[in-house]
């Protein structure tokens, strides 16, 4: 069974106190992994003199990581001191596995003062993107731990030196998940409290051991984030400059002109990128707070001025040349392409990117201006790809 081949394949490390040096950890095959716990004293177990600290992620014989267990810390991000919030943001996270159907065989523990949501099930490798993607979108887990490979104290009593600072506490396994609908901090305190029986901290760790891959359920979430994820890498906007002089030749005479008319005077401030030229009125809305662009694009800091007016990117999009100055002459197009902010490319270095998104193996979209050569270069790096 793959269940099976999966077990024997997978190793966990292992380490009883918080302060254990990596000497002291040990790789337990997954297989042998309840036998092992089961050799833990009592009296240990018990005093806090060892708890159960496990690393989420599964290794192979090579020490090369296999699979990620799925076990996450959840609670507040405004306060994660706080157990109410932390039992607010529980039942925020539950309330949305129970609509998406991903609560089977979901185990809540109560760590001493948060949340820790814990699956049997391991996601392989393969999908690691998908499933850090998923931990780091949810605003309630607490994906650190994951991403730095931190081991989980999984059950222990916290009442010795050895597990950090001391508390009267124990992990706390809710009965049923449904008893965090109605938690309250009180509650909470009183069943954390103390110390319990051996027993007790073997009977919790059983159902939480992962024991299968993640069901389809999840498979699909997390392909589907991957998905995302990998769209994400792939989307790039090269921008370039337009040729300043095709594109200022015939707009800045009248510009001048226009200005001077109306006596408004302009002053060039910044340098290089972002020069811009801040003018004495703002011609649309006669405020300070006007500025022209390098091609002429009025723009304003009155979002009650029309030239003031943000785009879908949130920035202020601003009057063309023709829409502010009157009986201006000379649409050429490309002259009142929005100017952009962030990196601009030459056409060269535009090019090198989509020979470089065709070439590589993963799906890619690209989104260029126009006449940079989307076509031309598509098609000269895939002619010889599909030649050969
Ligand atoms: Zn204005």
């Amino acid at each position: 069974m793959a269940q099976d081949h999966f077990k024997n394949d997978c190793y966990v490390l292992f380490k009883g106190t918080l302060w254990s040096r990596k000497e002291k950890w040990k790789k337990i095959p997954l297989a042998s992994l309840p036998e092992f716990l089961n050799r833990i004293p009592d009296r240990g177990l018990e005093t806090g003199l060892i708890a159960v600290w496990l690393q989420p992620v599964l290794l192979g014989e090579d020490d090369i990581p296999r699979a990620h267990w799925m076990i996450v810390d959840v609670e507040s991000s405004e306060d994660h001191d706080n157990i109410a919030k932390n039992l607010e943001a529980g039942r925020r996270l539950l309330m949305r596995l129970c609509e998406m159907r991903l609560e089977e065989n979901l185990v809540i523990m109560l760590s001493g003062r948060g949340l820790r949501f814990v699956w049997p099930y391991m996601v392989p490798q393969g999908l690691k993107r998908g499933f850090l993607s998923w931990l780091k979108n949810e605003p309630e887990i607490d994906a650190a731990p994951q991403l730095h490979k931190s081991f989980f104290r999984v059950v222990g009593y916290r009442g010795h030196r050895n597990q950090g600072e001391l508390k009267n506490v124990h992990i706390h396994v809710l009965p049923s998940i449904h008893d965090i609908w109605f938690l309250d901090r009180q509650e909470y305190l009183g069943m954390v409290k103390g110390q319990v029986p051996a027993a007790y901290h073997r009977e919790n760790l059983i159902p939480i051991l992962p024991r299968s891959y993640a069901p389809k359920c999840w498979v699909d979430l997390f392909e589907g984030l991957q998905a995302r994820e990998r769209l994400k890498d792939s989307i790039f906007v090269p921008k370039y400059a337009f040729p300043e002089k095709r594109s200022t030749r015939k707009v800045w005479p009248q510009i001048n002109l226009y200005l001077d008319k109306v006596g408004i005077s302009k002053m060039e401030v910044g340098a290089e990128d972002h020069r811009v030229f801040r003018l004495s009125k703002c011609p649309a809305c006669e405020r300070q707070g006007g500025y022209l662009t390098q091609s002429g694009r009025l723009k304003c800091f009155h979002t009650s001025c029309d030239a003031g007016q943000f785009n879908e990117e949130n920035r202020i999009s601003g009057l063309s040349p023709a829409k502010w100055v009157p009986n201006f002459e000379g649409c050429d197009e490309e002259v009142f392409i929005e100017e952009r902010s962030g990196n601009k490319m030459s056409i060269a270095d535009v090019r090198n990117r989509i020979a470089e998104a065709v070439r590589s193996k993963e799906d890619a979209l690209i989104v260029t201006d126009p006449g940079t050569g989307k076509t031309y270069e598509v098609l000269k790096q895939l002619v010889p790809l599909c030649e050969s």
